[in-house]
């Protein structure tokens, strides 16, 4: 007697396909397990979700054509993670098939069943470790609490810890304890960007290799080469790797034995997935965590908005971490005010006279800047001439080094003209600063200055063009670590998770964007910055009494400040939640944006106006609000307009059910004649931006 199964494949919800197709096979096969199937001519890899023993309702089964195959030697995809995928699907408004299919290895879909079986074979072969074994670390007492409470909380934990307060002992630690408790156990750590904290993967490395051999760790993220990327995968569906270490997309990570969720840094905003099903890792990870019964742990010293209301509302576990390791103090905070110092100055003379002493003592130094390049406009004076991008409504950066301007929005790039090309005038200036130009200017400005073994200042910069070539990165790690920089000028990437024992003062140079900005999530992000990046100054006791903050500000009688100067994230989260909440914003009001690309501002938003009219009369209309179409901040990006639509409503389950009511209309209204150009549009459930 045959059997039904239905198979999701990758179908993107735009296709009009539904969620499922029906298939035939002579076996019973398990849900979630992974099958390839044809669809048309070709033949594609799909995932069981159930395989009844009666053909579809409705469908003549005659036309039902079999399943091509299954994938030997691969056990089925577990309950949980089909519980995740359908949940994300449904609650980003995806198909279950492209949430399903986006989240296995992509070369899995091009395997053949030999090359497969080599593949599982190959991973057994064990590569030595080349990390110094490290143990456990005796807890403070706080740490102790924190471990023991994770292991027998019933609701989510937020991990409320300083930097330097020993946060990553613990998650070490509750592993440890997790892996020891059963030998299939699986723990799943989450990080933002994994390029940017090799320290945690080799600490994980450091600590679990010993106990359960070099391959007990694996990463997933989305740099690794598709064989490394299958290598990982395999290792953790197969249950032979117990530690996952990976970006977001590793929340759909396949752990047969999951029995612990990490989420470190969770409010760094690379948890939202921006393409595709627009996710969050964090929220999902939660989700994930309830329906495989096990604790999940989210860690900062900034939470999320989000994440600090649940916890006030009991939703959430909070385990406060004040304390530093070591007894070291969170550094000084030193606002600058930039009306009272010299006209144009970049630097003000008493921050560089701070550096210039920190650096004559043998310390070391962080100026954040965040922007590369080394000016964000390149204008002539003579005839108004600036440097705007020809695809983009944005500016070309002005790059010195390479003597270029480049769009940083749709990398179109042009060498620099030796004359304004619109009046001849010679005198063309930069407008602003960046990296490079702050580079250039504090090697000018320290020229003088000595170390203390009178070899002379060196200044360095770290951002996205100076790590691009693999490798380099680490390499400008290991000059800060081995102490040959003294000053380091970078964007925001080097406020993020390094250990640098000698830094004892950090500057902030433009912070003050952010305090204005329409962005309503704009100040928690710089709070985070600030707190992160002054989390990096005085992790040394020694050194800690002296470390500060300087942030060069117009506003300094800003209430961020205020709070800022007394490490008060509880205070700063208080006033930013009434605000909120005074506003109907998340996390008290709910929000989705429908997103445009055309080729015309008016098609791109003559689709959202047809969308929004075609919502009248549905389910829970009344609930929500549906504002009018308006073009992004950074209207045009290589050469496509883009407009967007807010939606909002005060509950959540209200917005989710009227989303779903209205996907159909989304779909219908792209045929309006008006939206002709339109190319693509998306629903982003829960925007970071707006
Ligand atoms: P966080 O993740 O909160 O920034 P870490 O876990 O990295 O903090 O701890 C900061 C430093 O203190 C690290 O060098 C770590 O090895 C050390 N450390 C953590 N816990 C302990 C402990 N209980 N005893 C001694 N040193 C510790
Ligand atoms: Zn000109
Ligand atoms: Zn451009």
């Amino acid at each position: 007697m045959p059997f039904w199964p239905s198979v999701i494949i990758a179908t993107p919800a735009h296709s009009g396909v539904g969620d499922w197709l029906s298939y035939r096979s002579e076996h019973a096969l398990s849900p979630g397990a992974l099958v390839r199937v044809p669809l048309g001519k070709r033949e594609v890899l799909g995932v069981v979700w159930e395989c009844p023993d009666q053909p579809p309702e409705g469908l003549d089964p005659q036309a039902l054509r079999d399943v091509a195959g299954v994938l030997e030697g691969l056990p089925p995809l577990g309950e949980g993670w089909r519980k995740v995928v359908h949940f994300a699907a449904r609650y980003y408004q995806r198909s279950v098939g492209e949430v399903a299919l986006a989240a296995l290895p992509p070369s899995l879909r091009e395997l053949q069943p030999e090359q497969l079986a080599r593949r599982l074979k190959r991973a057994d072969k064990a590569k030595a470790s080349s990390t110094k074994p490290d143990t456990p670390k005796a807890l403070t007492p706080e740490q102790a609490q924190a471990l023991d409470a994770i292991g027998g909380a019933t609701q989510p934990v937020l991990l409320f810890g300083a930097t330097g307060s020993g946060k990553t002992e613990v998650y070490l630690q509750a592993t440890q304890r997790a892996l020891a408790a059963d030998p299939a156990a699986q723990v799943l750590v989450m990080v933002p960007e994994i390029n940017l904290t090799p320290q945690l993967e080799e600490r994980f490395r450091a600590r679990f290799d010993p106990l359960f051999g070099p391959q007990s760790v694996v990463c997933l993220h989305s740099g690794m080469t598709p064989a490394q990327r299958l290598a990982g995968w395999l290792a953790a569906h197969t249950g032979r790797a117990r530690i996952v270490l990976g970006t977001r997309l590793a929340v759909f990570a396949s752990l047969p034995g999951l029995r612990l969720i990490v989420v470190d840094e969770e409010h760094d905003p690379s948890y939202k997935s921006q393409d595709g099903a627009r996710y969050s890792a964090r929220d999902l990870a939660v989700y994930r965590a309830k329906v495989d019964h096990c604790p999940v742990v989210l860690g900062s010293a900034t939470p999320s908005l989000e994440s600090w209301h649940a916890a006030d509302q009991g939703r959430y576990l909070r385990l406060a971490m004040p304390a530093r390791i070591g007894g070291g103090s969170l550094p000084r905070l030193r606002l600058v005010d930039m009306n009272h110092q010299p006209k144009g100055a970049s630097l003000a003379p008493p921050l560089l006279a701070a550096m210039a002493e920190r650096v004559a003592r043998g310390e070391q130094c962080l100026v954040l800047i965040n922007r590369r390049g080394y000016a964000p406009v390149l204008a002539c004076d003579a005839c108004g001439w600036k440097s705007g991008c020809p695809h983009c409504s944005a500016y070309r950066v002005f790059h010195k080094l390479d003597r270029t301007l480049r769009c940083h929005h749709c990398g179109f790039s042009q060498r620099v003209p030796r004359a304004c090309p619109d009046c001849g005038n010679l005198d063309i200036a930069p407008i602003g600063r960046g990296t490079e130009q702050i580079e250039e200017q504090l090697t000018d400005l320290l020229a003088d200055v000595r170390r203390p073994d009178g070899s002379p200042a060196r200044v360095a910069r770290m951002d996205a063009d100076t790590t691009r070539l693999k490798g380099a990165l680490e390499a400008q790690l290991d000059a800060l670590h081995t102490g040959e920089v003294d000053v380091l000028v970078g964007t925001q990437m080097v406020a993020k998770g390094h250990d640098f024992r000698r830094i004892t003062l950090v500057a902030a140079l433009n912070a003050d964007s952010a305090l204005f900005a329409s962005d309503h999530r704009a100040p928690e992000r710089l709070f985070a910055l600030l707190m992160q990046a002054g989390g990096r100054a005085g992790r040394d006791a020694q050194h800690s009494a002296a470390s500060e903050l300087w942030v060069q500000t117009w506003h300094p009688a800003h209430a961020l400040f205020t709070h800022l100067r007394t490490h008060d994230f509880a205070a700063f989260a208080a006033q930013e939640l009434a605000d909120r909440e005074a506003a109907g914003m998340p996390p008290f009001g709910h929000q989705a944006l429908v997103r445009a690309d055309a080729r015309t501002q008016q098609a791109a938003q003559a689709f959202l106006n047809a969308a929004a009219k075609a919502s009248d009369g549905l389910p829970l209309r009344d609930e929500v609000t549906v504002y009018p179409a308006v073009p992004l901040t950074i209207q045009r990006v290589a050469n496509v307009e883009r407009a967007q639509m807010l939606v909002e409503a005060a509950s959540r389950q209200d917005l989710q059910r009227f989303l779903a009511a209205w996907a159909p209309h989304l779909l219908a209204a792209r045929q309006v004649p008006e939206a002709r150009g339109l190319l693509r549009f998306a629903v982003d459930v829960d925007p970071l931006t707006i």
